[in-house]
């Protein structure tokens, strides 16, 4: 599982000592459940990234949900076309807090080569993103070390962020409502 290295904790024989906040990050760093919203080529990379040559498990991430509810780790990998927004933003709203997203790709991030009436200019105009991944498409590695970056912020994040105003008002500038269970 790893350990916590913060020179705030006390490591004795046998023992470690740490704040609870740290202790809850790193437990839900390495017990990330993704649900991957996978459209189009950049998809079929992520597919790869998933299989024995990569190998997600090492990370405890093995298990892929398709259902909102129960995951915590929104992957969106693909063109998102406008008509599909309003879908991907349903999907989002459906993951109880806290919850991350990864942007796989120049189509997901920006609407890539798409500069189209029909193609979203970016996913983060929908909902908020967290880690952009470039490349059209990524290679497996940089999906993986976007997923790293993932895991380093949700080891470092506080366990009041999602009760902060500034977190509530990122989601209002999104037009999402927090129900108070969600943010627990
Ligand atoms: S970024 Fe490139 S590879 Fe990925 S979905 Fe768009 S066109 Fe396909």
């Amino acid at each position: 599982m790893g350990k916590i290295d913060d020179d705030k904790v006390i490591n004795g024989e046998g023992y470690q000592l740490t704040t609870l906040d740290k202790a809850v990050g790193l437990a839900r760093s390495n017990s990330v459940w993704p649900l991957p919203f996978a459209t189009s080529c950049c998809g079929i990379e992520f597919m790869a990234t998933m299989g024995s040559a990569y190998d997600m498990s090492r990370f405890g991430m093995e298990r892929l949900s398709f259902s909102p509810r129960q995951a915590d780790l929104l992957i969106v990998a693909g063109t998102i076309s406008k008509k599909l927004g309003p879908i991907l933003k349903q999907v989002y709203e459906q993951m109880a807090e806290p919850k991350w997203v990864l942007s796989v790709g120049a189509c997901a991030s920006s609407g890539g080569i798409f500069d189209t009436y029909s193609v979203l200019q970016g996913i983060d105009r929908i909902i908020p993103v967290d880690v952009y991944v470039p490349g059209c498409p990524p290679r497996p590695e940089q999906i993986i070390d976007g997923v790293m970056n993932i895991h380093k912020l949700v080891k470092k994040e506080s366990l009041r962020r999602r009760y902060s105003s500034e977190y509530k008002d990122l989601m209002s500038d999104y037009k999402i409502e927090i129900k108070d269970n969600d943010a627990k």
